[in-house]
């Protein structure tokens, strides 16, 4: 139990709405194993993998991207940038007011939708097509500990339900 309040709470802590590790990856600040990329999202491997294959999938776009990310991201993005009625929106895909949940609204569906798109794309490439499982960690009671919103491919062995 008292492993469980520390998790809790390290997770409650992770979470202060600026800028994470995870925009440090997509800016090539620090390396990651990339797997798949395309203009919207980035995968890589889990650094603390919990299975043979354990690939974070993430928006390139979320709030507290450095200016640097956000200009490389418009970059990518070329025209699109500038008729994507929603551009500003996204930047809140992850925390919302109270920092705790994902903001999903209707504006998101496409992202989201392509996050789940590029998920079964990781798994083809990885082999695991045939069985794996997709895992969204939402807010301290699930262990978050990365506030930016990521998809967590698991596969490569047999999984228990329920999880822990
Ligand atoms: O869902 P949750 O927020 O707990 O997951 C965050 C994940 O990010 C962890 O599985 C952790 O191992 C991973 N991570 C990583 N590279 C980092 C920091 C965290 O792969 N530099």
């Amino acid at each position: 139990l008292n492993e469980e309040a520390s998790a809790k709470a390290a997770a409650a802590s992770a979470n202060n709405g600026g800028p994470t590790i995870f925009d440090k990856i997509i800016a090539r600040e620090i390396p990651s194993s990339v797997v798949y990329e395309d203009d919207k999202v980035l995968a890589f491997r889990d650094i603390d993998p919990q299975a043979p294959v354990h690939v974070l999938v993430i928006p390139k776009f979320r709030d507290g991207l450095t200016q640097l990310g956000k200009i490389n991201c418009i970059l990518s993005m070329g025209l699109k940038a500038l008729f994507w009625n929603d551009f500003d929106d996204i930047w809140v895909l992850e925390s919302g007011a109270d920092g705790q949940h994902v903001m999903a609204e209707a504006r998101h569906a496409e992202i989201l939708g392509h996050l789940l798109y590029a998920a079964k794309l990781v798994a083809k490439k990885e082999g695991i097509a045939d069985g794996f499982r997709v895992v969204i960690n939402s807010g301290p009671e699930a262990c978050q500990s990365v506030y930016h919103l990521h998809l967590h491919i698991l596969g490569g062995r047999q999984m228990k339900w329920p999880p822990g």
